[in-house]
């Protein structure tokens, strides 16, 4: 299945929520979510109805997909690895989606928004241990050090970004902002997703 390339506002507006994927206007009041709270299209209005159980575990596993930008296909392969695993299901799942490489970089402020984390990535702008990963799905592991290559480092956004990213680092990374360098404490737990996905509902949706 191809990458959705419209207007990622609509996504936010389909989903009837903040799905933050568009920098700092996701902040602003130009967020098209406050100004247009209904689904898009002639007839978002009448969307509104009452869903079924299944429309809404389908929402909700949408919702997960499109706030980390992950394929049908491979968001699926990600819940089969999540029930293989000790544990619960949902919680793993997660955890997997908060580890990929394109969501630390968006964690630490280096990108606006998960998007923009994803180009930073594939356009080579990151390092993993030393090394240039530009595969946004990599899985980052404890005592990864993420980093910006040393030319990119020297633009105007990543200089900024030595004061600080603004962003609120989550515990299991730390940030060294002035040296561009992250430390992966930790694995993330449930509780350091900070989205309003219910997992339990995408674990419902492909249990059926
Ligand atoms: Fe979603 Fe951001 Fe657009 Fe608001 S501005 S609708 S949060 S992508």
């Amino acid at each position: 299945m191809a990458r959705y390339n419209g207007s990622v506002c609509r996504l936010c507006r389909r989903e009837g929520t903040k799905l933050f994927l568009k920098g700092d206007r996701c902040y602003s009041p130009k967020c098209s979510v406050g100004l247009r709270p209904t689904p898009p299209g002639e007839h978002g209005q009448a969307r509104q109805k009452k869903q079924s159980e299944y429309g809404m575990q389908l929402r909700e596993k949408q919702k997960a997909r499109r706030v980390y930008g992950v394929l049908e296909a491979q968001f699926h392969r990600y819940f089969e690895k999540a029930e293989a695993k000790r544990g619960i299901t949902g919680e793993n799942l997660l955890i997997t989606l908060e580890r990929r490489l394109d969501n630390v970089v968006y964690r630490l402020g280096f990108g606006t928004s998960r998007p923009h984390a994803r180009q930073l990535v594939r356009h080579g702008h990151i390092l993993v241990n030393g090394k240039k990963v530009n595969i946004p799905s990599y899985q980052v592991d404890v005592n990864d050090i993420i980093s910006v290559r040393e030319k990119s480092a020297e633009a105007e956004r990543f200089k900024a970004l030595r004061e600080g990213t603004g962003r609120v680092i989550p515990k299991w990374i730390v940030l060294d902002a002035p040296n561009l360098k992250a430390n992966i404490l930790a694995l993330p737990q449930r509780e350091d997703v900070d989205t309003t996905i219910q997992e339990h509902m995408i674990v419902e949706l492909y249990s059926r």
